[in-house]
Formats: C-alpha cells, structure tokens, sequence
C-alpha cells in the first residue's frame, strides 16, 4: 500500500504514521517528493486496513498496490528518478553514452579506447575485469591488476567507470576502481548478489536476464533498493527469442513499458541485443527515440583481434559513425523525453 499525505501534514502527523504502521510490523518507506510526499508500506498487510489508515490525520489517501514490486514502483515514486554518478546524470535530459571494450586486455588497450571515448564526448567508459562466459575455457578476465588500468586511464579522460561484479570478492576489489557495479545479465537474478549490492552506496547498473519477465526484472531491482540502495538503472540488453539472425532481439517495448510502471531509468545495450555490428547503430537510435536514456555499446580498436565480443564491437570509425548519427537526432529527441516524462509524471499522480 502507498500513502499519500495532505499538501499541509505536519511533522508530528508524520511520525504518527510511521509509528502507527510500524507498531503493526510493517516497514515504512519515506519518497519526499516536490509535489507529495508518499509513504510506502511493506509487509504484513493484514494487520493494515486501508480505510484505518485513510481516517489517520495527515493522511490524504492510501492506495493498495497490486504490483508485486513497490519500491520500483511509479506509483511509490511519481517522478521519474535520475540516478547521479559524478557529473553524470541517468534519466536527466540528456541520454548517458557508455563505451568501451567487451573485456579490459592490457593496459595499452584500455588507454587507447579510454582516449577514444574521452575525444569523442563519451561520459563513461565500460571494461569487463571478471567476465561471466558461457564456456569455462572461454577467457575469464585480466583480473584485479586491470581494474588499475582501467581506473587510471577513464580518471584521465575524465570518464566515470563501469565494470561487472559477480561476487562479494568482485565487489571489494573494484569498490575503489569504478563508479557503478554492472550485474550481468546471467546474474539479474542472484539475490545474494543483489542483497549486497543494496547495502552498498554506490548506483548499479541491472541488465535483464535473457528469458525474465518486465515483473521478474523490477522485483530484482527491488531487492536492491529494499536494501536501502535507490541508485539502479535498468539495462534492456535483448531477450532470447526465435530469432536466429540476430544473437539476441532487442525489447524495444520495455523502454516506454518501464517508463509506465517505474521511476527507475532504463538504457539499452545494442552489442549484446544484436551481436552484429552492422545492427548497433540502427537499433540504438531507434532505443532513444523510444525513450532509453542512454546505450551502453562494446567499441575496440581491432575487433577482430578482441578477446572477447569482437563481432559485435564496433572499431572507432563505426562508433564515430554512430555518434554522428546520434548528434544529428539529439535536439529532437530530447525535447520528446521531456514531453513523454511529463506524461508519466502527471498520469500518475
Ligand atoms: C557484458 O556487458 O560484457 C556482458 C557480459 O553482458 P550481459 O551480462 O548482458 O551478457
Ligand atoms: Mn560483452
């Protein structure tokens, strides 16, 4: 259930609340908001009627929520919400461009596409260190020495950092090195791992699962923000289908679907989605102009020579070509996403 208090509620009305569902061994989330103030109350329904909360003073309305994700709920949190890292701002006006290479290879590799993404007006640079592959023999990542490099050569280019976790142990090595935690796709449903992710402070970057549900996807991103982390962003970065030209189909539903029923941002991944490089461009801008609010895409000097990913990473003369495109859109598009977010906002209020 959702609580909405009254323009004019008073501190002491405030916390009458909390105690009144507490005392009956619910847990109640605060979103302060410009407009309302909302109070979401998990657990224990039971022993909370709606109408026996409505009549506390303070209180302008309780509405059950039928969803089983609340946290991640548009209706828990009418604004959309933009996840700040650094400078950097996911769901804010401008979509987030993140670049960089499948898997960090060397030290001479990372500076050289570091250097790339920095000239070219990338705002955060992307490197596997501990890779998930489908195949024990397939490599496995340059491990915690590469999280130097990578660090080093994004802070010089004054790039924020992204890299994958799969465990506790990847979490305290890296903690230091990036700036958000990437969850693989394989991993969207390791509740361990999303537990501790919600005790961190830092944002987390969720990607989908190849076969979860809009509902599987946000109730793991419920678990991180349960924890008390509300710094996720979603990654649609394709689903499994009948398909077989394509290594995955990008859910381009789910972007303005998410935007319904959510306040997180959402972004898009065209290398995984498509694994061709000649897909990348066409399908990344078809995700923004759906309201993504950024694309996170696989980039190497030398695809061809790349350890991991190589086909669907594209060299610096296609990325440049992509970023071309994207510059030429960009005006358009971002006076549409203030228009559809307004809508979102407004509809659920
Ligand atoms: C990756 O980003 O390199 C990756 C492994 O992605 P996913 O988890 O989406 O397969
Ligand atoms: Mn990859």
């Amino acid at each position: 259930m959702i609580i909405v208090l009254k323009d004019n509620f008073t501190q002491k009305e405030h916390d009458d609340i909390i105690k009144f569902i507490k005392e009956r061994g619910a847990e109640a989330h605060v979103s302060a908001g410009i407009e309302k103030n909302i109070i979401g109350v998990i657990g224990n329904k039971r022993s909370l009627e709606i109408s026996s909360i409505s009549a506390l003073p303070g209180v302008e309305k309780a509405i059950p929520i039928l969803e089983p994700y609340k946290l991640t709920s548009r209706k828990f949190h009418p604004r959309s919400s933009i996840v700040k890292v650094g400078n950097v701002e996911f769901g804010g006006t401008e979509p987030v461009i993140i670049a960089g290479p499948c898997s960090v290879e060397s030290e001479e590799q990372i500076w050289e596409i570091a250097n790339e993404v920095g000239a070219t007006g990338g705002h955060v640079l992307r490197g596997g260190i501990f890779k998930p592959r489908s195949s024990p023999y397939s490599f496995q990542g340059v491990g915690k020495e590469g999280a130097n490099w990578l660090n080093d050569a994004a802070k010089h280019n004054g790039l924020q950092i992204i890299s994958e976790v799969m465990d506790d142990k990847d979490i305290d090595v890296l903690y230091d090195k990036v700036d958000i935690f990437q969850v693989g796709a394989r991993n969207m449903q390791n509740f361990r791992l999303l537990k501790l992710l919600g005790k961190t402070d830092k944002p987390v970057l969720l990607k989908r699962g190849i076969s979860a549900t809009l509902t599987e996807f946000l109730m793991s991103a419920e678990y991180i923000l349960y924890e008390g982390n509300n710094n996720v962003i979603l990654c649609e970065r394709g689903i499994r289908t009948f398909v077989e030209y394509s290594r995955n189909t990008l859910d381009i539903n789910v972007i303005p679907m998410v935007k319904n029923v959510s306040h997180l941002p959402i972004i898009v991944d065209p290398s995984h989605a498509t694994g061709k490089t000649e897909l990348i461009t066409p399908v990344t801008l078809g995700a923004l102009a759906a309201g993504a609010d950024g694309f996170i895409v696989e980039i190497h000097p030398k695809p061809h020579e790349a350890v991991s990913d190589g086909h669907q990473s594209l060299n610096f003369t296609k990325y440049r070509e992509l970023l071309n495109k994207w510059s030429m859109i960009k005006e358009s598009i971002i006076s549409l996403r203030e228009l559809t977010n307004e809508a979102a906002e407004i509809e659920s209020y």
